[in-house]
């Protein structure tokens, strides 16, 4: 059985109190299903996030990293620095890191490699614009991003990844890919890791949905074989509707 994830992305939300307060709330709700539970607090939080919740089962995990060890790069943060306040797990590629900050596929295939040399785990997220599902180009694009960014990587790495498959025209948009088509598009990136790693890779690797998971539709989505779990965005901000999508499990 793979091991089942919901990790909140608090993306650019909640200050030092604002944190505080909702993993005070967090810690309150008792999980009842398997699923692994991560939170992703901003940099300057994710201390104090740490903190909080070290005797919790809740981990705190980064948004984001930079793919060198430390140097001249201005206002950035390495995989080093993270692990250091007890950081231990990075999502990386999100969409939005790619829209907004020019994120290309060979700038994160150099950020996978620094986050798995330093021995930390990777939720890869990637997906298609709403132009490509219209055109039906939609898993031409999955594909090539994550050929792009891991296929250099051997099999072994493949237990520090999860794959997050996030489609953008789903994202903060209320509209969700409906369990079926996250359904066909997480057996699609199975297949295609299949392809190049062999069935037992492929089958170990966790492949999460992110897009307007909300809980009147977490248990749905997450009853498809191939969905592993999820990535929250909005619905991450609020403690209760958070852990009814982790219990939706
Ligand atoms: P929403 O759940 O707000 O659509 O965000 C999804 C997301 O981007 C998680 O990384």
């Amino acid at each position: 059985m793979r091991q089942q994830i919901v990790a909140g992305n608090w993306k650019m939300n909640n200050d030092l109190a604002q944190t505080e307060s909702l993993i005070t709330e967090l810690k309150k709700i008792k999980k009842t299903s398997n699923a692994e539970v991560m939170v992703a607090p901003t940099f300057t939080n994710l201390f104090r996030a740490f903190d909080a919740l070290r005797n919790n089962d809740i981990e705190v995990i980064a948004q984001n990293m930079h793919f060198a060890e430390n140097g001249a790069y201005t206002g950035e943060i390495s995989a080093s620095m993270l692990k250091s306040v007890g950081v231990n797990t990075v999502i990386l590629g999100h969409s939005e890191r790619r829209a907004y900050f020019n994120e290309t596929d060979e700038m994160l295939a150099k950020k996978v490699d620094a986050a798995l040399a330093n021995n930390m785990r990777v939720i890869f997220c990637f997906g298609e614009e709403l132009a490509d599902r219209k055109s039906g180009n939609h898993e031409n694009i999955v594909e090539s991003q994550i050929k792009n960014a891991l296929f250099h990587l051997e099999a072994s790495a493949f237990k520090n990844i999860v794959l997050a498959y996030e489609p953008v025209w789903a994202i903060g948009t209320g509209e969700t890919a409906s369990p079926e088509q996250a359904q066909d598009m997480h057996a699609f990136i199975r297949k295609t890791l299949s392809n190049k790693y062999g069935k037992v890779v492929a089958d170990a690797v966790s492949i999460l949905y992110g897009g307007s998971v909300k809980p009147n539709n977490a248990q749905e989505i997450f009853s498809k074989p191939d969905v592993d779990g999820g990535l929250i965005g909005g619905a991450a901000l609020n403690a209760t509707d958070f852990f009814a999508i982790v219990n939706a499990f």
